[in-house]
């Protein structure tokens, strides 16, 4: 194994890393410990906006927040080891977005508690992670969920049903200004070990299904490449569907089949109906991968991620040539080598390809995958990728220290 494969501990030890390194900067001990997982969305690449049906893994990679109930009243201190960098937020002023961005990923949760007339306590915060950051593993989202976990603690108050990740949500939306759909924060929230969650992001239902460990494993292959396009494309993809509905007097695309949407093709220009088939589409592989999982049809479920990879690239094109070499690399490897199928997966234009493995040969593939792809894209400047199994793991949960 090289450097570019990172290893798969269940990052058990972030727990007490995070209460270390919060003494160290506070000089006590934390009261709780907030953690929360990344996920990968195994299929039902950008439909989460449109109502759609997608299916995430929340992994074991975590966000670590560590808090205590600070000395001054009204202040929230915050630290993020990552960006090594500290914040303060004044409870008794108005919260709004403010410089720099990382921040307005923790003020968002912070002024939706307040919103809600939850009063919070002065508190000192730390956030420890081990979320790789904008490649798709939704570093955001945990982060959300994690603070909004701290928050719960502190104050007392559990935010009931779907609050949480809706609360999480709207803060990425409006003080992040990241138009993201629902996907992440309820995945985050609501992910369960050893199961893929099916959430439908029109009635925010979820039905869990159980992954076959014994078999198969899920590994991740960071191109860490973040082309320019990402956000602004990303907003673009995501008023182009809302324009394509209210051309078509919908709620959302969810509403569309795909006969109804064949007989709309003239309404609607090319590149409109292009976005729309794959939304249609997508909601139908996102199905046609479950029943293939339920049934152990493995290799038919790993052609399902293969096809959904084509329709991001060919219709809803947010891949780019670094995410679809990686796919070619993981097809050509293919089920002798261990691999039964990947996609990108999250907002695209860089970031992370998803491959479903063979249990037994996991390490193997995903070594040979890095390998290939770095073996031919030695002599350019383009970034090594590197890889990772990872494992399922619960959504978010608080721990209560022990500070006796
Ligand atoms: P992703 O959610 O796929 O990782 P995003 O671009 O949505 O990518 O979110 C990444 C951003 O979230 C980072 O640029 C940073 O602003 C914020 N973030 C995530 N984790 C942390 C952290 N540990 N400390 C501070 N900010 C973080
Ligand atoms: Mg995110």
């Amino acid at each position: 194994m090289t450097a570019d494969i990172l290893n798969n501990a269940r990052d058990e030890s972030g727990r007490d890393a995070v209460i270390s390194k919060f003494k160290k900067r506070f000089n006590r001990n934390p009261d709780f410990i907030s953690i929360a997982p990344g996920r990968v969305n195994l299929i039902g690449g950008h439909v989460d906006y449109n109502g759609g049906l997608v299916l995430p893994v929340t992994v074991n990679r975590h966000t670590f927040v560590a808090g205590a109930r600070g000395k001054d009243l009204g202040l929230l201190t915050v630290h993020s080891i990552r960006e090594n960098e500290s914040f303060v937020v004044d409870l008794d002023c108005p919260v709004s977005p403010a410089l720099p961005i990382w921040t307005n990923y923790v003020r968002g949760v912070v002024h939706g508690f307040l919103k809600r007339g939850i009063e919070l306590p002065g508190l000192e915060i730390l956030i420890d992670s081990t979320i790789p950051s904008g490649s798709g593993l939704s570093s955001s989202a945990s982060l959300e969920v994690a603070i909004a976990g701290i928050l719960e603690a502190a104050s007392g108050v559990i935010l009931k049903g779907n609050e949480k990740p809706k609360l999480c949500q709207q803060a990425e939306n409006e003080f992040a200004k990241v138009p993201c759909g629902i996907m992440d924060q309820f995945s985050v929230a609501f992910g369960k070990r050893d199961y893929m969650l099916l959430l439908d992001c029109r009635d925010e239902s979820i039905e869990q299904i159980l992954f076959d460990h014994e078999h198969l494993a899920l590994a991740v292959i960071n191109s860490h490449v973040r082309h320019e396009l990402s956000e602004s494309e990303y907003a673009i993809r995501r008023e182009s569907c809302e324009s394509i509905s209210r051309t078509l007097g919908l709620e959302s695309l969810r509403e569309l089949t795909w006969s109804t949407l064949d007989q709309l093709r003239d309404k609607i220009d090319k590149l409109s109906f292009l976005r729309a088939e794959h939304v249609v589409r997508e909601n139908e592989r996102t199905l046609k991968f479950v029943s293939h999982m339920k049934n152990a049809d493995w290799f038919q479920a790993g052609e399902v991620l293969y096809e959904s990879h084509a329709s991001l690239r060919e219709k809803f094109q947010v891949s780019c040539v670094e995410l679809d070499e990686l796919v070619g690399v993981a097809r050509q490897i293919g089920t002798t080598g261990g691999v039964l199928g990947a996609r990108m997966t999250g907002a695209g234009f860089g970031g992370c390809v998803v491959m479903l493995v063979k249990r037994e040969k996991a390490s193997d593939a995903v070594f040979k995958v890095v390998e290939d792809y770095n073996k031919t894209g030695a002599a350019s400047s383009r970034p090594r990728a590197s890889g990772f199994v990872v494992d399922s793991a619960e959504g978010a949960q608080v721990i209560k220290c022990n500070t006796g």
